[in-house]
């Protein structure tokens, strides 16, 4: 995540707010910040008031999709070794789970009980048999 300085007015918010310790500013300078350290928790930009800190991508962990059975898959994340703050992957993680879910078609044993339910309005899901 590069500083661009000429917006940068050497504030010194940014520093206060990384719980990572991931930016260092000496007295009177700018401040850089350390990639190895930075969770991606986005608290520095948010703060900077000068939109100075531009961000970038970069792999802070994966995604794992594994079908179980016909109906069933697993989604899970891994963070990157020493990645203290774990919070970004999860978000991330519970995002592709539920772009996946609206994508699939649900499908399940169509079932008198369900039928009955569906009719009903108990039931939101759309019925396919199989
Ligand atoms: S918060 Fe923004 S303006 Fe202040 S020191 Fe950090 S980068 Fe510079
Ligand atoms: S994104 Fe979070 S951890 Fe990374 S430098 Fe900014 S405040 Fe620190």
């Amino acid at each position: 995540m590069p500083i661009y300085q000429y917006q940068c007015q050497k504030c010194g918010k940014c520093v206060s707010v990384c719980r990572q310790n991931a930016i260092f500013q000496a007295p009177g300078q700018y401040p850089q910040i350390f990639p190895e350290l930075c969770s991606a928790c986005g608290a520095c930009w948010i703060t900077c008031s000068q939109k100075a800190i531009k961000t970038k991508k970069r792999e802070i962990g994966r995604i794992y999709q594994n079908k179980i059975s016909e109906d069933y898959y697993l989604i899970t994340g891994e963070a990157n070794a020493l990645l203290e703050e774990t919070g970004p992957v999860v978000a991330e993680v519970r995002e592709f789970a539920q772009k996946f879910d609206s994508q699939i078609e649900i499908k399940i044993p169509y079932s008198k009980k369900i039928a009955k339910a569906y009719s009903k309005g108990s039931l939101s899901l759309s019925l396919k048999e199989v």
